[in-house]
């Protein structure tokens, strides 16, 4: 693998994937100092009680001052925002990249406001947990994960080759995509299940023959699965629905057709159907194993999961 060193990273935003780059970047060496923004008092003193940089500031400005990259890792609604706030401080040269879960949407916040001596170059790591804040990230939240850059045209190739290395450096994979064709992937793919959960876990909550007690009581029968991710920040996925609009209600409408079917498929008894579907989704997971983004153990890899804090999603 390519040796890779930046002298200053500056990192905006300092939650679950803000933490844990500044966390493989120190294990890895990959700065000679990392410099930290984030906008509350509060989380920049957390920050600091956990030694996760060099330098602490609430000014969004002045952390990049100097630093050859600079990765915003903000709700994707406070993109614009950041990136109008660092544009007038940036390093000649410097790469100015991002994680947020869309891209054409940070693009066009963003890119409006870059300085034309900077290589903007978006970017989406596919990993993640449920849970937010400096206190959540870990060194290995990266680590087998696909990262996603979705560089504009024009982008000088080789900062897109060195933003890879770097993401190479932190232990994921990398791969390049156009920005409309990763956010029409992710909404299948991380933006859909987010949504059939915070629905599912909606419904049960709003049931009246059904207590809430027992609700949480059978749990284990598969409802547990879905709380998991409907506990996700709801700052971020308020964001990402605002975001992704199109592609997002576009899987919606697949979804809803989907789903008429298979009552459709339950109401005419149809169980040749039903198990023809069941047997092709299961294969599915088998191919998800396979390509070593989920483990094979009992009750879906969550003990094993939690043992090592390994992320699961996007
Ligand atoms: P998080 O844990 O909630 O952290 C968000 C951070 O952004 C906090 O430090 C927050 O600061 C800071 N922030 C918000 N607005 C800011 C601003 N205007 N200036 C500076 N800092 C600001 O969120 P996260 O899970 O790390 O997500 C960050 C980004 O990664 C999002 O775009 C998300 O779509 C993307 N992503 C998330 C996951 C995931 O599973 N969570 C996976 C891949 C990508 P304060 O606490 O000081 O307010």
């Amino acid at each position: 693998m390519a040796q890779v060193h930046f002298e200053k990273i500056a990192l905006i935003g300092i939650g679950l994937i803000g933490s844990s780059l500044a966390r493989v970047i120190r294990r890895e060496g990959l700065a000679g100092h990392i410099a930290i923004a984030t906008r509350s008092a509060e989380t920049l003193k957390r920050a600091e009680e956990l030694g996760l940089g060099d330098s602490y500031t609430t000014d969004n400005a002045e952390a990049v001052k100097g630093a050859d990259l600079v990765i915003v890792s903000v709700p994707v609604g406070s993109s614009g925002l950041v990136a109008q706030e660092i544009a007038g401080s940036l390093k000649d040269g410097a790469i100015v990249s991002d994680v947020g879960s869309t891209k054409a949407s940070v693009i066009a916040q963003m890119q409006p406001e870059m300085p034309a001596n900077v290589h903007f170059i978006p970017g989406h790591p596919i990993a993640g947990t449920e849970y937010s804040g400096p206190d959540a990230g870990f060194a290995e939240l990266f680590t087998g994960r696909w990262c996603i850059l979705t560089p504009l045209p024009e982008t000088n190739e080789q900062a897109i080759a060195k933003l890879a290395a770097f993401w190479e450096a932190c232990g994921s994979r990398v791969d390049r995509m156009d920005p409309q064709h990763h956010d029409l992937v992710l909404a299948i793919v991380s933006h859909l299940p987010h949504l059939i959960a915070y629905n599912i876990v909606g419904t049960a909550n709003d049931l009246e023959q059904v207590t809430k007690s027992e609700v949480i009581k059978y749990s284990a029968s598969g409802f547990r699965d879905f709380t998991r991710l409907a506990s996700s920040d709801p700052t971020m996925w308020r964001d990402v629905c605002l975001n992704n609009k199109d592609a997002i209600l576009e899987m919606l409408g697949r979804f809803s057709e989907d789903l008429a079917s298979l009552q459709r498929l339950i109401r005419w008894g149809d169980g040749d159907a039903l198990f023809d579907l069941f047997t092709r989704t299961r294969a599915v997971r088998r191919g998800i194993i396979e390509a070593g983004q989920e483990v094979d153990a009992p009750d879906f890899g969550r003990q094993s999961a939690t043992l090592s804090k390994g992320g699961e999603r996007p």
